[in-house]
């Protein structure tokens, strides 16, 4: 049967534009996965009135209700009320449930000392299965009625992220025989029109596997999904329409089932067991950020300079003040010399140095606005890429040229020309 589902989505902070809806993006993000078309997200206050109304809205547009938030102690956590009553259920008291909060708080004061609103979380609509909460007290909770499936997650997007794994996939694919397997081909360095260009007809025609394609910041990714008996069976369909696609997409795919650029060069620098260290300009810190968000990324990356100043340039990463006033501060000798800087002063053995112009305001030189330099230094060769980014913003520039570098470390991790070499 194919299921389709509603979110909807309480809270009064994300009316009053307080708080982002990332919950909805999460939800939905799970519901393709598995194949469940979404058609509507709803976002209501924390009223009950109109979450009644919202949920008769839903009742009668989708088979799947997922609502988030509201299932807190506090007096605004209406959301499993609410949801009992439009289907006509009872909430029931689960001991089992209050043991487990009155526990939380034992562990949280000696005393075991709680307000008694805490208890509001052991209430459940009649005949729910309980979804377990791994990070915080709230438990979800799923129930069929009326032919509908109801899950109510928690608001807090770690709560709902982790309930999402644990509770409602296993839920959700119990709903159906067949099984769904999907993998995602990340791509860097092809614009998203591009690639539609390229894999239009093989798109197409495909019906089971699909294969959709997603834009994000710099970069886009496919999903390629398969519903069949069983997981061998999906992968079997998968695999020559994966093997198309790595063929005509060529070496601009950074890789399958991989989180991120960040993580697939932490990767490849851990098989290879060399080390990188960067010097940074215009990306502040961005470009160790991400390589250090990867867990154990420490076998791999010696650690930054964010050199944002020319005297920083100079005292940190050893770039001379006579090419600086030479060259300027933008310029592919300051770059390289960053990232020799860098590579000498960490002992690395590779090392990236950026330096560029973020804007919005020019510095007043000839150079234009977006105008980012990035040069990477492995053993004796030197690369060097010009990226212009023009009138992106400050934050989109940032992100691309931490991106372009971390592109340019994965292409020279694996073979491939990352830029133009140049000798020094
Ligand atoms: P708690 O036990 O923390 O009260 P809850 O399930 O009752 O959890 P809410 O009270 O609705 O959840 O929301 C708690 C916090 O979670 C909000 O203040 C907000 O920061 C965040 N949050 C709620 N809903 C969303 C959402 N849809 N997207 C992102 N963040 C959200
Ligand atoms: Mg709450």
């Amino acid at each position: 049967m194919e299921y389709t589902a509603e979110i909807i989505c309480v809270g009064t902070e994300l009316l009053l534009g307080s708080v982002v809806n990332t919950d909805a993006m999460d939800v939905s993000k799970a519901l393709s996965e598995l194949g469940i078309n979404v058609y509507y997200h709803t976002v209501v206050g924390d009223n009950p009135d109109r979450l009644k109304a919202a949920v008769e809205l839903a009742k009668n547009r989708a088979d799947i209700i997922i609502t988030t938030g509201g299932l807190g102690p506090t007096y605004d956590d209406l959301t499993k009320q609410t949801l009992a009553e439009s289907f006509g259920k009872k909430l029931i008291f689960h001991e089992d449930q209050a043991e487990r909060v009155r526990g939380f708080f034992r562990h949280l004061n000696k005393t075991g000392k709680m307000t008694d609103n805490n208890l509001l979380q052991a209430w459940f609509p009649e005949d729910s299965t309980i979804l377990e909460n791994s990070c915080g007290t709230a438990p979800g909770c799923a129930f069929l009625s009326e032919g509908k499936h109801v899950i109510m997650l928690p608001g807090p997007p770690r709560e709902c992220r982790a309930m999402l794994k644990s509770g409602v996939v296993p839920y959700l694919l119990a709903l159906s025989d067949s099984h769904i397997l999907s993998h995602n081909i990340r791509v860097f360095g092809m614009g998203e029109s591009a690639v539609e260009e390229r894999l239009h007809d093989l798109m197409l025609s495909l019906t089971n596997p699909t294969l959709a394609p997603y834009a994000q910041t710099a970069e886009m990714s496919l999903r390629l999904t398969a519903k069949a008996n069983g997981p061998e069976e999906c992968e079997r369909m998968m695999k020559p329409i994966l093997n198309d696609v790595l063929a005509i997409l060529g070496d601009v795919v950074y890789g399958v089932d991989v989180d991120s650029l960040e993580e697939a060069c932490i990767n490849h620098l851990k098989e290879k067991g060399l080390t990188l260290a960067c010097g940074e300009s215009c990306t502040g810190g961005l470009l160790s950020k991400r390589l250090t968000d990867i867990p154990g990324s420490s076998a791999a990356f010696s650690g930054g300079v964010v050199a944002y100043s020319n005297r920083a340039k100079t005292s940190f990463l050893d770039v001379p003040s006579e090419l600086l006033s030479l060259k300027g501060a933008v310029s592919p000798e300051v770059a390289v010399s960053m990232a020799e800087g860098a590579m000498n002063r960490f002992g690395s053995d590779i090392a990236i140095g950026i330096t560029g112009l973020a804007g919005p305001d020019s510095d007043g030189s000839d150079i234009p606005v977006g105008t980012v330099y990035i040069a990477l230094a492995a053993g004796t060769s030197r690369f060097i890429k010009k990226m212009s980014f023009g009138n992106y913003d400050r934050d989109r520039v940032r992100t691309a040229a931490a991106s372009n570098a971390l592109d340019m470390l994965r292409r020279c991790l694996t073979g491939l020309k990352p830029a133009p070499e140049i000798i020094i």
